[in-house]
């Protein structure tokens, strides 16, 4: 801000900014004129981060990303509906030809007369108006499908300034009471959650700790579209529209720098509900032998651990073959998984109704395995880390196993962990 970019020489780009149509356009800010630039790239110790270090070929020959979006998301089309009609009414007539039902599916009517009963456009003489005070592109998000947002006030000795935004389902998370939140390197503590209100109020302190809420989630599976299998007879892929209920019912209190946990508080806030699109790993016994392991003497906690390491580590390198920041996409390991019967690893679409991230995330799977290998082999670690599986675990079969698992599911030799 206030920099004058046409005369930028170098760039230094700190830490990869989850998408490489990002990263060029940060690079892009230096050299302008007609001089040579640099720019350099600093890794940070993120699995995605090490990935593209470690692997430069594969980041100087890649094309940018392909955007998704799922034009019939509900809350996308919704808007997008909205939009259209702020524009130019729709007619009925035009309604069911052909030309617009390319732009706009024949749900269009459905949204148009939900859209009537809250006054927000008007019926009349085969026209549907716009009647409502409000701009709709004001209230549309281009990183989120809702725009359903928390505003943080700061109140400390009387003021009453907005400092930031939360999108609701975050704010659940990190704006409860009690929580400390950091803003422009101050420490303030949330002392009221409004969610109907939309409104967190904080207040400034200086503590030396900072708060991670322990959220839970369950997944219930509406509908499977489809079973494939994209490596034949190996792995089976389930891919449907699922329930995510998501709960934060406690927080720990963790120190700086040392992270040591130093204590917990309660939290009382409802569940987060959500449908959304999941892709579902069925890891059946070939790929995921639980008797071998529990024979080894892994315990459901090590097995959810393994499960949990695989996933955190796809998920991390997945932004290197889609569009989206690791944090779009939700990870489940279920071991014991009702639905399917047997070990399930769950990546979902954090975007209510999903925008298309999951059937994106199914096609580029092969890759994703594969780059996940690739990421937890060349990991000079030991027993795990926050680059490759997440966490550093004391059992060194943690990361070996997840290793040998993530072998299993592209060469189809189940049992072979090496
Ligand atoms: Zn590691």
């Amino acid at each position: 801000m206030g920099i004058d970019i046409g005369g930028l020489d170098a760039a230094i780009v700190a830490g990869f900014p989850g998408s490489f149509s990002s990263f060029w356009q940060q690079s892009g800010r230096a050299g302008r004129r007609q001089t040579e630039s640099v720019v350099v790239f600093i890794a940070s110790s993120s699995p995605l981060d090490q990935f593209i270090i470690t692997h430069p070929d594969y980041f100087f020959d890649r094309p940018h990303e392909t955007a998704q979006i799922d034009p019939e998301n509900p809350y996308v089309l919704t808007d997008h509906v909205k939009c259209a009609a702020f524009e130019l009414p729709f007619t009925d007539a035009e309604l069911t030809s052909p030309h617009v039902q390319a732009a706009f599916p024949p749900e269009t009517v459905e949204i148009l007369s939900a859209l009537e009963e809250d006054g927000i456009v008007r019926h009349t003489a085969g026209r549907w108006h716009w009647s409502d005070r409000s701009f709709p592109s004001e209230g549309i998000s281009l990183r989120s499908a809702t725009a359903d947002n928390v505003v943080i006030v700061d109140i400390t000795e009387g003021r009453n300034t907005v400092i930031g935004e939360m999108d609701r389902p975050s704010a659940k998370e990190m704006l409860f009471p009690n929580a400390v939140y950091i803003h422009l390197g101050r420490q303030y503590m949330v002392t009221l959650l409004d969610i109907p209100n939309r409104r967190a109020e904080v207040t400034e302190v200086e503590i030396n700790y900072f708060t991670d809420g322990v959220v839970k989630t369950d997944i219930q599976v509406l509908t499977e579209d489809s079973i494939v299998s994209y490596l034949p007879e190996k792995l089976s892929i389930a891919v449907g529209d699922i329930l995510v209920r998501t709960q934060v019912a406690k927080f720990k209190k963790l120190r700086f720098h040392t992270h040591e946990n130093i204590g917990f508080g309660e939290i009382a806030l409802d569940a987060e509900e959500m449908e959304t699109r999941g892709v579902m790993l069925l890891l059946d016994n070939r790929f995921f032998p639980l008797h071998d392991m529990e024979g080894s003497g892994l315990d459901d906690a090590d097995l959810g651990e393994i499960l949990s390491g695989m996933g955190t580590l796809m998920r991390s390198v997945a932004p290197v073959f889609l569009l989206c920041d690791s944090r779009d996409i939700g990870v489940w390991p279920r071991i014991r998984d009702l639905h399917f019967s047997g070990p399930v690893l769950y990546f979902f679409d954090r975007v209510p109704g999903g925008s298309g991230l999951a059937d994106a995330f199914n096609e580029s799977l092969p890759a994703i395995i594969q780059a996940s290998i690739d990421q937890i082999q060349n990991c000079p670690c030991e027993y795990g880390c926050p680059s490759c599986i997440g966490v550093h675990s004391e059992n060194p079969l943690i990361k070996s196993s997840a290793a040998g698992l993530l072998k299993n599911l592209v060469s189809g030799s189940p049992g072979d962990k090496n």
